[in-house]
């Protein structure tokens, strides 16, 4: 860990998997702040601005938001004070461009991640899960076209972002089927066999 400056952690895997979840409860244990792309282009739909506007078609088909416009939302967001001791980012890197944009942004400040945790859950349980997620909060890209469409962008974009991040020997993998204590405790089991614990 980089001293006295925090933790910096991603989380990465399927559509489904469970990765907010287990995002805030990560972020909640070493006192960073948990930041989900997802989670600000939902905000800013919901608050019907530019950014909002911008979005909102591509993310109701599942698509990805085009990386100039992501890659500046998590410039600024990780200028922030609540980020310089430390982030756990959820939903970013997605693609090989962003990876190197976040590698751009950590040199600017002289920071390293220190793991990516990468939760598993095969295809059909994780489009099981987001099927019923849809009925209880009613996602507009929780449908079943862009359901598949969400796992198709995830394999052919996303999975090489993990193999950059697995060469360089930072990926901490975990099972992601089970209960969220359960999927917890090993999230920390892994962290903490790589001298990251909560109290390291
Ligand atoms: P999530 O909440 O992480 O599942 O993200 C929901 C949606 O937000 C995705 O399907 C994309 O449309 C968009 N999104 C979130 N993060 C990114 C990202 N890093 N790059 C491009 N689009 C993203």
């Amino acid at each position: 860990m980089s001293g006295d400056r925090g933790i910096r952690l991603l989380i990465v895997g399927p559509p489904g998997a469970g990765k907010g979840t287990q995002a805030s409860a990560v972020a909640e244990a070493y006192g960073i702040p948990a930041i989900s792309t997802g989670d600000i282009f939902r905000a800013n739909i919901e608050q019907g601005t530019e950014l909002g506007k911008q979005v909102q078609e591509v993310m109701a088909s599942g698509g990805f938001v085009p990386d100039e416009l992501t890659n500046s939302i998590v410039a600024d967001r990780l200028k922030q004070e609540d980020a310089q001791g430390g982030f756990l980012l959820d939903g970013y890197p997605r693609t090989t461009e962003q990876v190197h944009e976040l590698d751009r942004i950590l040199a600017e400040s002289g920071a390293e991640l220190d793991a990516v945790i990468q939760l598993q859950a095969d295809t059909d349980e994780v489009v099981k899960r987001l099927t019923k997620r849809a009925l209880e909060q009613g996602r507009v890209d929780d449908t079943e076209d862009v359901i598949r469409h969400r796992q198709d962008l995830y394999r052919e974009q996303t999975e090489p972002v993990i193999a950059i991040y697995a060469e360089r020997g930072a990926v901490v993998e975990v099972d992601g089927l089970g209960t969220v204590d359960d999927v917890a405790a090993r999230v920390r089991d892994g962290l903490a066999a790589r001298g990251l614990g909560v109290h390291a």
